[in-house]
């Protein structure tokens, strides 16, 4: 398969001809070869956006909602391929696409279909000196990059805001998972959304992704990936006053209470560490368990992650597929080591399969406090430790006790207690009894080296628009 940048409504090569391989991780063949942008071409992109701006946003919310959701029914008309795409090109399991990717990037579009039909804006009235009301107006071309965990789903998450808002857009997925954005392109042709309000550009993100966020006329990025990667695009994008919204790593800790309901905590610990190989910023890769029920909660995790299935994506009984690359693989790998080298016992897993592409057995590891690097960095990948707890504030402390801040889950039955501990946790999100349940209408986003700024509902509507005061004399 040879994809192209989809441009102006046309899908181009790069203007060098420059390509580069995309290889499906669990065989380690090339499935595709996709663009290696450069700056032309993102200039290209941006050009055509700019152009198709104009009549985008003065084009009725009514009219931008019904493209929405004639987008939104394509995508689901098309789930199975489309998972099917995903899988092949994340190596995630298919099962996991059908259920949670694909899904889920049809409810992005219909959620900000409906959304912009119900939003209303504020007015501040000082009597007898002056009405002021608010207006929320597109800004122009959105910069939208995105990793490869969650193509669509993230991407999604995106570009319907951008455009429902009434902005055009140039999006800028990982070049290791292209190959549902190309078809998202296709889709929002045949939607019958105008050509230019959406753009994808194809390749690297130190130099494509660069390009974009580096654009001055692109007067706003939403990017979603590591926080170093974060870091390099708040270094280009500030000096320029570009809108930035940033979401960034993780180190989620999941607290369980010895008064927790034990079955429901560790079936939901095991997705909740294991999902989509571990990689899903959302994870709990730290798990703090209190320490009268610590032995017996590894036990019940060990023999539950013992039981998953690594395999075939494509096969329906797979738990776990590929990991995304080898360079990812050899880098969760290299954390087992390092865990190792930090005195950790290896409880099960943490060894590469023992087939082709890029496949390890899901780790537990224990016996390791929270200074230890394998506690600190994000691996990203299937790879949980558990360590004990004494008491609600130590708990508290532990699961702070990491630069990151994107989400938490806690497992108590004592309600005062659920409420004391979501509240001190400095992070975004804390999921209580729970893990990944996600309304579309709450504000999402991390605290310290997890991000700057909320998406989600409303507030990715205010991301992606400008607010402006009106003052009229009374
Ligand atoms: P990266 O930060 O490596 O890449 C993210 C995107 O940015 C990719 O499209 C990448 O392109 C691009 N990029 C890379 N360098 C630059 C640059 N200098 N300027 C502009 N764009 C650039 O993340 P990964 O793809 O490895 O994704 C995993 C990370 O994403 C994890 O840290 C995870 O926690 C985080 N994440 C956060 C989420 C959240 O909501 N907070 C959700 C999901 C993931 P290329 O692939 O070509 O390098």
């Amino acid at each position: 398969m040879k994809i192209g940048n989809f441009i102006g409504g046309a899908f181009v090569a790069a203007r060098s001809g420059a390509t580069i391989e995309d290889v499906n991780p669990a065989t380690e063949e090339t499935i595709a070869t996709i663009p290696d942008s450069n700056a032309a071409d993102v200039d290209d992109a941006v050009r055509a956006a700019r152009l198709a701006f104009p009549a985008w946003s003065g084009t009725p919310a009514a009219e931008r909602s019904r493209l929405l959701l004639k987008l939104a029914d394509l995508i689901e008309r098309d789930l199975e391929p489309l998972a099917r795409l995903e899988s092949e090109d994340s190596g995630k399991a298919l099962s996991l696409a059908r259920r949670l990717d694909i899904p889920r990037a049809v409810a992005n579009f219909r959620f900000f279909a409906t959304a912009i039909l119900h939003d209303s804006t504020e007015a501040h009235v000082d009597a007898g000196l002056s009405l002021n009301y608010t207006m929320r107006q597109p800004l122009g071309v959105a910069g939208l990059i995105s990793p490869w965990n969650l193509p669509l789903y993230l991407l999604s998450w995106k570009i319907a805001p951008a455009i429902a808002a009434g902005n055009s857009c140039v999006a800028k997925p990982s070049e290791l998972t292209p190959l549902t954005a190309n078809r998202l392109a296709e889709l929002a042709g045949e939607a019958g959304i105008p050509a230019g309000v959406v753009n994808v550009v194809h390749g690297y993100g130190n130099k494509a992704g660069r390009a974009l966020t580096s654009h001055d006329d692109v007067p706003m990025i939403s990017f979603t990936g590591g926080t170093a990667t974060g870091a390099a695009v708040a270094t280009n994008a500030a000096p320029r006053f570009k809108k930035l919204s940033l979401e960034l790593g993780g180190k989620n800790p999941n607290v369980v209470f010895a008064d927790a309901d034990l079955d429901e905590a560790v079936a939901t610990s095991v997705r909740s560490s294991f999902w989509n190989q571990g990689e899903i910023c959302l994870c709990g890769s730290r798990i703090f368990v209190e320490r009268s029920i610590h032995d017996v909660f590894v036990e019940r995790l060990v023999a539950a992650t013992r039981a998953l299935r690594v395999g075939d994506p494509l096969d329906p009984d797979t738990d776990i597929g590929a990991l995304v690359s080898e360079a990812h693989m050899r880098k969760v790998l290299g954390y087992v080591q390092v865990a190792r080298d930090e005195g950790g016992t290896i409880a099960t897993g943490g060894t590469r399969v023992d087939r082709k592409g890029y496949f390890v057995e899901p780790c537990v590891i224990t016996g390791l406090g929270c200074d230890c690097r394998v506690l600190q960095e994000e691996i990203f990948g299937p790879v949980v430790t558990v360590t004990p707890f004494d008491g609600e504030a130590q708990s508290v402390e532990f699961a702070n006790a990491t630069r990151y801040g994107l989400s938490a889950s806690v497992w108590t039955r004592d309600l005062g207690r659920a409420h004391r501990v979501a509240a001190a946790i400095d992070c975004g999100t804390v999921w209580v009894n729970c893990w990944l349940v996600r309304d579309l209408r709450v504000p999402f986003g991390g605290m310290k080296e997890s991000g700057v700024g909320r998406e989600g509902g409303f507030e990715s509507l205010r991301f992606f628009s400008e607010a402006k005061n009106v003052c009229v004399k009374w």
